[in-house]
């Protein structure tokens, strides 16, 4: 018998405040979110495997320059783009991770080549970019990845003198946002993986390198315990090894997935100052997004159910 797929999407958690979830301004990112959903959801049901699944819906939301990640990522201190990717597959704990990427079209394809390929786990900047071309993935000019509505957060985070959570000078978000992009999914044949792909923050320092690309820090998946995808502020986050911390907490102490969520998500983030959330699944198809912000960008859907869009609480 095969197991009913759940896929579970994020565009970054933050503040998110200034606009109900109804308004109108929140019209276009929840038919991102939903027609991104959707479309890892039909690959689900037609036999796709989580690992694809996942990278499908965050290579859509690289494409989508509402969100920090691909075109429409941030900008670094030094007004240049410098993306991260990582991606994980429960069933054998393969992983792939880019970091400090400036010219690969969609990240999370680099992480799937870097896991494939399997020698290594982790590759940055130009070293990354060469293996990504040698893949025969989509090159772009860095210019591809700028938006004028993120030159003006970098402008705002300029002048403020701070480095910004991606949602912080968003259209939603007056006071902050982490736009960082991430997929997790159950499939069919029961296995998990993750996948998250980001800008990191306005105005980082340049070679400053976030949570997404590191295996359990941002992103990780175990067929034993879930698929995690976080969103926030990653300094915090890899202090807090959050992704893994979530499958440890269910594999050695016995906790439910809420249970593992809430202890990182509510306890040992806000402990050391850390905002944001994430989205994870278990293999029975319990789903836990939550955040310790006021909003988080979110979507899934479970088996052939219509899939549901959520901005705020
Ligand atoms: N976690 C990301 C980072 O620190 C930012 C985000 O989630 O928007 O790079």
């Amino acid at each position: 018998m095969s197991t009913t797929p759940v896929i579970a999407i994020h565009g970054g958690a933050g503040t998110i405040a200034a606009v109900a979830s109804g308004a109108p301004a929140a019209r276009p990112y929840h038919d991102a979110l939903h027609a991104i959903v959707a479309a890892a959801q039909a690959a689900l049901l037609g036999g796709a495997s989580a690992l694809d699944a996942t990278c499908l819906a965050v290579g859509m939301l690289e494409d989508c320059p509402l969100f920090n990640a691909g075109h429409g990522a941030v900008f670094t201190h030094d007004e240049t783009h410098e993306l991260d990717a990582a991606v994980m597959n429960g069933a054998d704990l393969r992983a792939g991770a880019v970091a400090g990427v400036s010219h690969i079209r969609r990240p999370v394809q680099a992480a799937r080549a870097v896991m494939e390929d399997g020698t290594h786990v982790l590759l940055g900047g130009a070293g990354a970019e060469a293996f990504a071309r040698a893949a025969g993935l989509e090159m772009v000019d860095a210019s591809y990845f700028s938006t004028e509505a993120r030159r003006q957060q970098l402008r705002h985070a300029l002048a403020a003198d701070r480095v910004a959570l991606d949602h912080d000078s968003a259209p939603l978000a007056e006071g902050s946002k982490f736009g960082t992009v991430g997929a997790v999914a159950l499939d069919q044949f029961g296995h998990l993986a993750a996948a998250t792909s980001t800008g990191g923050m306005t105005n980082k320092r340049a070679g400053r390198i976030g949570d997404t690309p590191l295996i359990g820090a941002g992103t990780y998946a175990d067929d034993r315990a879930a698929a995690v995808s976080c969103t926030g502020s990653g300094e915090m986050f890899m202090r807090c090894v959050a992704a893994y911390d979530v499958c440890a907490r269910m594999r050695y102490a016995g906790q439910t997935l809420q249970q593992a969520v809430d202890a990182v998500v509510l306890e040992a983030l806000p402990a050391i100052d850390g905002r944001g959330g994430l989205i994870a699944v278990d293999k029975h198809g319990n789903l836990s997004l939550s955040f310790n912000t006021s909003g988080m960008y979110r979507a899934h859907a479970r088996g052939a159910e219509t899939p549901h869009t959520a901005i705020h609480r």
